[in-house]
């Protein structure tokens, strides 16, 4: 299957699958979930989003956090990159440790089991800053470490480095 980097945050992917009749792209990305995207957003995403440096990132996390609360996949248009562009954020580290708090609760293992996780997705879900195409993931590092020295969660003693798990023993 072809490959290319997803517009939003260049994580590679595979390639967008046309929706008929639409001009409307349908992407899945690691990072950014499941969203479909106006070929107008496309050229607007490739001329523009390089012009700040925590656009990506934003408009990434921006994309899940509307998954999270509606039907996915979200449409991205140019109105809406505009708006996400002029009053966007990323969340605070209280905010991002709240978000991932809800994830591991939201996946429903009794407390005390492991939760497997996967820190592209969650980099994306919890919106920090981290560069997919560098695999960093430091800042959602930062929250773990956080959480588990307030006794929050736990990780696994030798977890797979790539799919590191929590533990929700709240
Ligand atoms: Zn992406």
């Amino acid at each position: 299957m072809a490959i290319s980097p997803c517009p939003v945050c260049e994580l590679q992917l595979a390639a967008p699958t046309p929706i008929p009749n639409t001009r409307t792209l349908a992407l899945n990305c690691h990072r950014c979930g499941s969203y479909d995207l106006t070929l107008e957003a496309l050229h607007m995403l490739r001329d523009e989003i390089g012009r700040q440096p925590l656009r990506r990132a934003i408009t990434g996390h921006a994309i899940q956090q509307i998954n999270s609360t509606g039907s996915a996949p979200h449409k991205v248009t140019q109105d809406w990159l505009q708006s996400v562009w002029t009053h966007g954020k990323l969340p605070s580290p209280q905010e991002q440790a709240d978000i991932f708090i809800k994830y591991l609760g939201a996946a429903n293992v009794p407390s005390g089991s492991w939760v497997r996780c996967n820190p592209q997705h969650l980099t994306g879900l919890l919106g920090t800053a981290d560069d997919p195409t560098r695999s960093e993931t430091s800042g959602f590092v930062f929250i773990v470490n956080a959480l588990k020295n307030r006794a929050l969660i736990e990780e696994e003693s030798y977890p797979d480095p790539r799919s590191p798990r929590q533990q929700a023993t709240a």
